[in-house]
């Protein structure tokens, strides 16, 4: 049995080190051989120079029969941390995958538990659930519960405090390399799969190093892709007050008629100042969502690579 392990590493040039041994160290007291998949995602710092050091000391006891390897790939640029968890689990080589992030955020404590629900048959997927966000300031909590919140019920998946820490099966690896979406959302993908699935909770530990790489921009457009790609009901939702407003204007065309036949019309722009406001602005507002819809569809109809591998280290094994 062979475990791979996809970590995405972004400007984490003083963290790689800790993060490896640290996951070496679990890797180690199992009985299975590893490889670990180190992705820089186009960092600017020395990242990929402590990739290929460290790929080249990773340590096993001597007495195991058991392998453990490490490589490297390196991204042309920055192309955001979804598409370094495709890079890592395109060229995973494995039984069972198991993708964390690079800064000990997801304690590889956890993997002697999800290694063994997985090698029991309990589950083909084995998912950490975040027991706690007390790192993440109030508002960062607040709009990730809003916004997973309205995923649910746009999408119908509960992610709420969902992570990225998870192990897929092979089957579901597979299943996973057959989708053919350039913008992934590896949480609600990986739902979507379905398969039998078990969770369990961790806390997660600030970070030791470094700050958080995801920009609120990031994070904006990472909400953009979910939501469009699971779900068209805010479409829907357009047609819906489209709906709202022919009801509100035959109710309103009636009231005005028989006011201009009684004699009692309203003189003055009022009324209809405010109600051209109020339509340009639901008009526009629908517009812009409509063009996200259409933007999303032009960046999947290019057919873009998701990423563009420029380097990659040499097998090293012990
Ligand atoms: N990451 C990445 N590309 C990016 C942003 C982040 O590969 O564009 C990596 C980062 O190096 C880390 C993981 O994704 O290993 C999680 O990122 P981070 O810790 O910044 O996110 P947070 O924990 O704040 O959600
Ligand atoms: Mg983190």
């Amino acid at each position: 049995m062979r475990l791979s392990v996809v970590i995405p590493f972004y400007n984490e040039q003083d963290q790689v080190r800790s993060t490896i041994s640290a996951v070496c160290a679990v890797l180690n007291g199992l009985s299975h051989d590893y490889e670990l998949i180190l992705v820089d995602d186009g960092s600017a710092d020395e990242t990929w120079k402590v990739i290929l050091e460290v790929s080249g000391i990773i340590r096993r006891d001597d007495a195991s029969e058991h392998k453990g390897t490490i490589r490297g790939i390196g991204f042309s640029r920055n192309f955001g941390k979804e598409a370094a968890i495709c890079a890592g689990l395109h060229t995973a080589d494995c039984d069972a995958a198991i993708v964390m992030d690079g800064d000990l955020q997801h304690p590889p404590e956890h993997i002697p538990y999800m290694v063994s629900v997985w090698e029991s048959g309990e589950a083909d997927v084995v998912e950490g659930v975040k027991s706690s966000r007390s790192n993440d300031s109030m508002i960062q909590r607040m709009n990730a519960f809003l916004f997973y919140k309205l995923f649910g019920k746009a999408a119908g998946y509960d992610l709420q405090n969902a992570s990225d820490y998870k192990l897929l099966d092979r089957k579901v690896l597979d299943e996973w390399r057959r989708l053919g979406e350039h913008d992934t959302f590896f949480r609600g993908l990986s739902a979507w799969l379905g398969f039998r699935r078990k969770t369990f909770n961790f806390i997660v530990p600030p970070r030791n190093k470094g700050k958080s790489k995801w920009s609120s921009e990031k994070l904006f457009r990472l909400s953009i892709t979910a939501m469009t790609s699971f779900s068209s009901l805010p479409l829907q939702l357009i047609t819906l007050l489209g709906l709202v407003f022919l009801a509100f204007s035959a109710v309103l065309a009636v009231q005005t008629l028989i006011r201009w036949f009684t004699g009692t019309a309203a003189d003055g722009f009022t009324t209809v100042i405010l109600l051209i406001l109020f339509t340009g602005g639901a008009v526009m507002i629908s517009l812009g969502l409509i063009g996200i819809y259409v933007s999303r569809i032009f960046a999947e109809v290019k057919g873009r690579p998701r990423y563009i591998v420029s380097k990659q280290t040499e097998n090293v094994s012990e």
